[in-house]
């Protein structure tokens, strides 16, 4: 599409205006595309009215709300860039996050569960020079729109008519699942193009109404879900302000939901949840399973036990707009839930030997490299580490482990930095939790190399177990010895019912790593 994203939305509007475009169960919200499109524009006139213009970085602070989205479009509809803070901030990250990308207006909650967004801001507003205005949405929001509606239609019609798509209009800092968020710069193009393909791969449609339980400030919400849905005139449902299992199964029972999105320890916590065979839903279709991992047996529970027969599998990143691949509905079962699908149209992969920068064979691990419209323009204010991401040639270096097989279809064998090496032998912890989610008693696993003064690393394996199950490391020992090769066996077992997370629910290995290594009283080089 070679188009702003306000132009794609008039063209939503102008063919499905009075279809739903945004329902926010938490504040009773619903609104026509129509609704959506004046109030989009009337926020849009409103931040001109306070002075911002094209480029001006408009950070938001808040979770999912429905003044959220409308932020998103109107922002778009000036030439803003939206800086997409995480609602899990504190201080020190927002002063970085609001420092590095010199926002000048944060719009924000007034709180967030417990935590005082406001006491937050006002104890960091002092350094963050460039920070001019804010807007707390809780009770100035109203404010903004009435100024909107003191600025000619005619003059935002205006700038928008002068917007170029391949102009920077966001900001999107990484999960931080790997140490330090760094903040992606996107275009129009970028986000408007992978959004739409998104879509049409699900094959949404006007009829399709699609659960987000996700966060808006990360791209699994704003790409895959508002821009899936508004490029194809799709309803957006938003279950809740955090993420809440119940409420996710009530709101796509509800909202006769078509699609359902989430990590996959959301679907893993909704298919365990205590309540989960009361809720009715037959209505759902398709979805997307994306993030992390997706764990073979998790995808075969979401296909029968949730009707979800046509989900898909993304693989991508911030930085690539986010979405590489994806499985098709109709790929064949066991790509489906076995891949991650084949390269979205317009995008290029390779898979290379990191050390040589040489292709691998078909088959082999190697690093994933993507190229096309979808890499991001850089990260912003940080021309050093663009230049290490993105090559001479615009590939962007993923520091992800990936093979293709002879159809194209592409396996994530995990990321390059949480790859164990123990003895010399390389182990992907990735094979070790597939394997072990085949045995009955585990709800979820995740794997870890920690430091091992003889073997450089050892396997260390987290195990939550399922509601009412027991079993010991050593018979989960057992479970894998003669069906997986000895040196990938955990020597260490660790019962958990948490992992830390990010707040898009990404595990941080590192973070479960550094916990171990200080359980366990381990020593010896770190991996
Ligand atoms: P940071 O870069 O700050 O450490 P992050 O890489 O988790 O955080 P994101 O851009 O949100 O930040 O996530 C992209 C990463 O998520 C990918 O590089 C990949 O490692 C992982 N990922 C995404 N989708 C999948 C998937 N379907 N299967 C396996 N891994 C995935
Ligand atoms: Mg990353």
């Amino acid at each position: 599409l070679g188009e702003t994203i306000g132009e794609n939305l008039r063209r939503t509007v102008e063919r499905v205006g009075d279809h739903e475009a945004l329902v926010v169960r938490h504040q009773d919200y619903r609104a026509t595309y129509r609704e959506f499109w004046e109030q989009t524009g009337l926020a849009a006139r409103g931040l001109l009215a306070r002075g911002v213009r094209k480029g001006d970085r408009v950070g938001i602070w808040s979770p999912n709300r429905y003044e959220w989205v409308v932020i998103q479009y109107a922002t778009a509809r000036i030439g803003a860039i939206l800086v997409n803070i995480n609602p899990a901030y504190k201080t020190a990250e927002l002063e970085y996050a609001l420092n590095q990308s010199g926002t000048s207006f944060l719009i924000l909650a007034r709180a967030f569960r417990t935590t005082d967004y406001v006491a937050m801001l006002n104890e960091v507003r002092d350094r963050c020079p460039e920070l001019r205005q804010t807007l707390v949405l809780d009770d100035e929001w109203e404010g903004l729109l009435a100024d909107g509606a003191g600025v000619p239609e005619a003059t935002l019609a205006e700038i928008e008519a002068s917007l170029q798509f391949d102009e920077p209009i966001n900001i999107q800092y990484t999960s931080g699942t790997t140490g330090f968020p760094k903040g992606a710069t996107l275009s129009h193009h970028n986000i408007l193009n992978n959004g739409f393909f998104i879509g049409e791969g699900l094959r949404y449609t006007e009829n399709d109404r699609v659960c987000i339980p996700v966060p808006f400030y990360h791209c699994f919400g704003m790409v895959l879900g508002n821009l899936a849905c508004t490029t194809h005139g799709a309803c957006i449902v938003v279950p809740g302000e955090a993420y809440d299992p119940v409420a996710v199964l009530e709101m796509v029972q509800a909202e006769r939901c078509t699609s359902l999105y989430g990590v996959p320890t959301m679907f893993i916590g909704e298919l365990e949840h205590p309540r989960f065979s009361e809720f009715d839903l037959s209505t759902l279709r398709t979805g997307i399973m994306a993030g992390s991992p997706c764990p073979v047996e998790v995808m075969k529970r979401v296909q029968s036990q949730m009707h979800m027969t046509e989900v898909a599998i993304c693989y991508g990143m911030t930085e690539t707009s986010p979405v590489s691949t994806q499985t098709a509905i109709d790929d064949p079962l066991e790509k489906r839930v076995g891949s991650v699908g084949k390269v979205h149209p317009h995008i290029e992969v390779k898979i290379i030997d990191p050390a040589t920068g040489e292709i691998v064979p078909r088959g082999t691990p190697g690093e994933l490299c993507t190229r096309g419209y979808s890499v991001m323009l850089g990260y912003w204010n940080n021309e050093e580490a663009t230049r290490q991401a993105i090559d001479a040639a615009r590939w962007m270096h993923t520091g992800d482990l990936a093979t293709m097989d002879d159809e194209g279809y592409v396996n994530i064998v995990g990321r390059i930095k949480d790859m164990i090496i123990r003895g010399g032998e390389n182990i992907y912890p990735r094979e070790v939790e597939e394997f072990l989610y085949t045995h009955p008693a585990v709800a979820d696993v995740q794997v870890i190399g920690v430091p091992d003064e003889r073997y450089g690393e050892e396997v260390m394996a987290w195990v939550k177990l399922r509601e009412g199950a027991q079993v010991t490391g050593e018979e989960l020992a057992a479970y894998c010895r003669g069906r997986i090769a000895t040196y990938k066996i955990p020597r260490y077992w660790k019962f958990t019912d948490t992992f830390p997370m990010t707040v898009t629910g990404k595990i941080q290995k590192f973070r479960m790593r550094e916990m171990a290594i200080e359980e366990l009283g381990l020593h010896g080089a770190a991996a």
